[in-house]
């Protein structure tokens, strides 16, 4: 990596205690940065250029003083980012690069000071005040890059190209870059996911009856309203988001698939506990939740809601029927809750849990190529039923 000419982190370190706490990060070349506060959650943003983190497993897991614990991840191509959760409200007091000297590599220095909450929102002034995007590494070029990803219509439906009048299926493999989901091990859900969604991509295309568009098919977190923003724009004709669960130790064991679809209140808890932790991917991976817009209240879009809604539980269903035969289904298979992945009001979405990390006999079906490509089969043939259903309802003229 370093060869490339990407810079590598690698060490971190934590000193002081609740009142002053310092996070230092071990680097073999300066870099630019820029760190900022995020309110609800209390946390604060360190965007730095990609980089390469070889950290030791484990590395930010337990906190220090002012600092909870810490994430970091690609959050774009060309920028890395580091996400501290706090234990409070805290002031960004010093941020500073130092040059290598007397045997220590160039470090990057974040002096955090504890302050009250009044204190800290004022902080958060117009300058100060975090965006969806990172600033760093915003040369024109990666910024295009970021826009031709989040929009590819704009770059699909070019007026020379003939139209493309096949059905649009989003394909969204949950979390990525800093976000990494469940765990289990050395396994994440954010590459399993991928995984299993590139497969049903390829199984998909192969028909040739649909375009597939996939929300990302690396390691880079994407916020949940671009993953939403994809499949409207697409105008796509069914999104299809791809988890995989886990349940705490304490909580017991819980095993087999579970399709979701959006509903205003959780069909039970446990419902609930899992839209929960889905939506909290933003906080997560650094986005500003304040800045995000409130959710599309309109009276229009509530009538477009309820047939859409209509759709995704006939794929939900069509999905059970299918999925039960090559996979072991939980218990209560058909679910539902507020989960923020699935709001697009015109385009029906179901989201699939496709087992739970934590259960020893999912977590062996997940990392089977085999298991994979059954169950990607039976996902295609439900895609398949619920498109032959959809056109033959449309009629010849529609
Ligand atoms: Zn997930």
């Amino acid at each position: 990596m370093a060869a490339s000419g990407i810079p590598v982190v690698s060490d971190v370190r934590l000193a002081g205690d609740g009142k002053q706490t310092r996070f230092i990060l071990d680097l073999d070349q300066t870099i630019s940065f820029r760190a900022f506060p995020l309110a609800d959650p209390y946390r604060v943003v360190l965007d730095i250029p990609q980089v390469s983190f070889q950290l030791p497993a484990g590395a930010g897991t337990a906190g220090r003083g002012l600092i909870k614990a810490f994430r970091y991840g690609l959050v774009m191509p060309g920028g890395s980012r580091i996400v501290f959760d706090l234990n409070g409200p805290a002031r960004i007091a010093n941020s500073y690069l130092l040059e290598a000297a007397n045997g220590q590599p160039p470090r990057l220095v974040l002096e955090l000071e504890e302050v009250d909450r009044t204190t800290f929102v004022q902080s958060l002034s117009v300058d100060n005040r975090p965006e969806l995007r990172p600033a760093i590494a915003a040369t024109k070029d990666a910024v295009a890059t970021i826009e031709a990803q989040a929009e590819p219509a704009a770059v699909l439906d070019k007026p020379a190209t003939p139209a493309d009048l096949r059905p649009v299926i989003v394909i969204d493999p949950g979390h990525g870059g800093i976000d990494n989901g469940t765990q289990s091990g050395n396994e994440y859900e954010k590459n399993l996911v991928l995984e299993f969604g590139s497969a049903l991509r390829d199984r998909i295309e192969k028909s040739g009856k649909y375009r597939v568009v996939m929300t990302r098919t690396d390691d880079t977190f994407i916020p949940l309203n671009d993953r939403v923003r994809i499949a409207r724009n697409q105008s796509a004709a069914l999104f299809v988001s791809i988890h995989a669960d886990a349940l705490p130790r304490r909580e017991g064991d819980a095993q087999g698939a579970t399709i979701y679809t959006l509903s205003d209140r959780a069909s039970d808890a446990e419902a609930e506990r899992l839209a929960e932790a889905e939506n909290k991917a933003d906080a997560i991976g650094g986005v500003n939740l304040t800045e995000e817009p409130t959710d599309v209240a309109d009276i229009l879009i509530d009538l477009a809601q309820r047939e859409t809604r209509t759709f995704s539980n006939r794929f939900a269903r069509l999905l059970m029927g299918d999925m039960k035969t090559t996979t072991r289904m939980h218990k209560h298979p058909l679910k539902s809750a507020g989960f923020r992945v699935l709001k697009a009001p015109d385009v029906p979405s179901v989201l699939i849990e496709l087992g739970y990390v934590s259960n020893k006999e999912d977590l062996e079906h997940l990392v089977s190529e085999n298991w994979r490509s059954r169950t990607v089969g039976s996902v295609a043939h439900a895609i398949d039923a619920f498109f032959a259903k959809r056109l033959a309802t449309a009629g010849p003229a529609n």
